[in-house]
């Protein structure tokens, strides 16, 4: 079986580096620049028993400029026709602005929306706890999974959930 993942989120949340450390290559540029994803990027994950193709995009944000526009659209663009929308946060950084003009855009997708909370590995447990508690009415999350794509803590169990779920 195989499925089309596709990561959102707004910029630096570490969409790229989730990416690379599923992959395990350098695929997806990675910066701590906001947008140096400038177009969709797909990494494929082949296991025994499942095909994950997942697709980086550019960071939605309001746009501000032309290309911006552009940006936001080829993000938008792929979240009709995936089988998962990992929608990423930074578990640093908590809820803002940015955040809920994505959270706006979600209500109009049906494909299935996972809350993915990165950066862990820069909270306390209790921080996260007060994240999960203000996010999870936000949008009608199929569940909300905290890693850290940095250090790769539950990066594995995202893969197994996404894997039951295609
Ligand atoms: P993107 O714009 O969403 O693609 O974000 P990037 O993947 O380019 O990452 C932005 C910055 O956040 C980089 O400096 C990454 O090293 C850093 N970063 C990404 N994931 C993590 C994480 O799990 N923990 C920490 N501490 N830093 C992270
Ligand atoms: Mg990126």
């Amino acid at each position: 079986k195989s499925g089309f993942i596709t990561i959102i989120g707004r910029p630096n949340v570490g969409k790229s580096t989730f990416m690379n450390r599923v992959i395990g290559q350098k695929i997806a540029i990675m910066s701590d620049k906001a947008q140096t994803t400038r177009n969709k990027i797909q990494g494929v994950l082949t296991t025994e028993d499942a095909q994950l193709i997942f697709i980086d995009t550019p960071g939605i944000h309001k746009p501000k400029h032309r290309l911006g526009d552009f940006m936001v659209n080829v993000a938008e663009s792929t979240l009709n026709e995936v089988d998962a929308v990992l929608f990423m946060i930074n578990a640093k950084e908590g809820y803002g602005k940015g955040d809920q003009y994505i959270l706006d855009r979600l209500q109009k997708v049906n494909s299935p929306i996972f809350l993915i909370i990165n950066k862990i590995d820069l909270v306390h447990p209790d921080e996260l706890l007060a994240l999960i508690d203000q996010y999870k009415d936000k949008c009608k999350f199929e569940e909300i999974i905290p890693i850290s794509a940095l250090e790769g803590n539950n990066v594995n169990h995202l893969v197994d959930v996404l894997k039951s779920h295609i």
